[in-house]
């Protein structure tokens, strides 16, 4: 790992204000955030990447970091391995026997992963909280991002019953993730303290079916109070709004009920939303509330296909990280909408938009706006960058690159990738 604190990055390109732009040089502090930006920096200690497209760092709304060692079992084609529920069965046999040490390497080299992909900073929607002792995994997964480089906004996830109709929780429900609420708080109330330059806290409501509305709302109140971002899990499956209006015995969703009790604003994150009304999706956008929303997962798991806009605060995850390919995930954001309405222009998802919505967008999601999503002055430098020596992008002039990097590169067009001025990844 290199440090650039002190230097003058000087790449070729730099990804600012939604387009490229040439000869701009950006000064790093010694902290690794951004001192100076603009043409004509003067100084000896310049970095020179002649052939490098730099952007900032991708910023993922939704991982469960663990997920990704259920890689390879993905039972699809499988005719009995149809459904999201078969899949959530693997997944509760991964952490039956968990302990702090596995927690820590399972989220470790997913995180290591997620930097070779270009994400420098990641939302991570974490329930799986109990190993030996009471919340003690929720630090396993700090020491994992701490090790692995990656900035990380941990969203410690509220998990309380099995059902709407609180049903006997399974086991492993059980013994993993269901506290009662009043201890939840005080847990994340002592996690504020490691907060650190890169780690930052967040709470989540796992989901509908998970939480009951009151509770729901009462997390919802302190998270605004205190400034921190809130995540849930929002109307995926078909199965949690029927199984709402049932328990209900109206023909409300979710969705409705939330925006009945609170009001949603910026630190607010649906996640996923995918069978949203539209009428919802309209009044999370016009409260500023984000969507996060994770195309591959989503595709991999059979879920369906959300109702964005333009006016949509739009932002990625891996979510389950079976393929950690952010570059995919944006553009699968866009293809699967075209392929959905049959056109080749959706809620205005151009390349510069999914760029945007792939890092400013998270940044505001997490509540990092200030911190990530752009190069700008006292931001942190946190980028992403392409290597204009790839064949892929060979022979594409500087206003058609985005579009080359959004629809046609991969990881392997990753050249280097850095958090907070330090070199993680240099491949070129
Ligand atoms: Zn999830």
């Amino acid at each position: 790992m290199i440090s650039l604190s002190n230097s003058i990055i000087c790449p070729k390109l730099v990804w600012i204000g939604d387009k490229f732009q040439e000869g701009i040089s950006i000064r790093i502090d010694s902290d690794g955030n951004i001192a100076e930006i603009g043409k004509g920096i003067c100084g000896t200690d310049k970095v020179i990447w002649s052939n490098e497209a730099l952007i900032p760092g991708f910023v993922n709304t939704h991982s469960h970091a663990f997920h990704r060692h259920l890689r390879g079992r993905s039972e699809i084609g499988d005719e009995s391995g149809d459904t999201f529920w078969r899949w959530r069965d693997n997944m509760y046999g991964l952490v039956d026997e968990i302990d702090w040490e596995t927690m820590k390497r399972l989220c470790k080299s997913t995180f290591q992963e997620m930097i070779n992909a270009g994400i420098t900073t990641v939302g991570e929607f974490h329930y799986v909280h109990h190993g030996e002792k009471r919340f003690d995994l929720d630090s396993a997964v700090i020491e994992a991002a701490r090790e692995a480089g990656i900035r990380m906004c941990l969203l410690t996830t509220l998990y309380q019953r099995a059902g709407f109709d609180t049903p006997t929780p399974h086991p492993i429900q059980k013994k993993r993730f269901i506290s009662d609420y009043d201890e939840f708080l005080s847990h994340v109330r002592s996690l504020k303290a490691l907060e650190n330059e890169t780690i930052s806290i967040g709470v989540a409501a796992h989901s509908a079916r998970a939480v009951p509305f009151e509770k729901i709302t009462s997390l919802w109140e302190w998270a605004n109070d205190e400034r921190v971002p809130f995540h849930i899990h929002l109307e995926e499956q078909p199965k949690e709004c029927v199984d709402c209006q049932k328990y209900l015995g109206t023909k409300e969703t979710p969705m409705d009920l939330i925006l009945k009790s609170i009001v949603p604003n910026q630190l607010f994150t649906g996640v996923h939303n995918t069978y949203t009304s539209e009428e919802n999706m309209s009044k999370l956008a016009k409260l500023g509330a984000n969507v996060s929303i994770c195309p591959c997962t989503e595709g991999y798991l059979g879920d369906g296909i959300p109702k964005i806009s333009t006016k949509t605060h739009l932002s990625f995850g891996t979510d389950c990280n079976n393929r950690i390919c952010f570059l995919e995930e944006i553009r699968w954001a866009a293809f699967t909408q075209h392929v959905k309405h049959n056109s080749r222009n959706v809620a205005g998802l151009s390349a510069s938009r999914l760029m945007h919505y792939a890092t400013i967008g998270g940044a505001r999601s997490l509540n990092l706006e200030d911190k990530v999503g752009s190069f700008e002055l006292g931001k942190a430098f946190d980028f992403v960058s392409f290597s204009l020596n790839s064949p892929l992008l060979d022979g594409l002039q500087s206003d058609e690159l985005i579009d080359g990097i959004v629809f046609s590169t991969g990881n392997r067009e990753i050249s280097k990738v850095g958090v907070q001025g330090k070199l993680l990844v240099d491949s070129k």
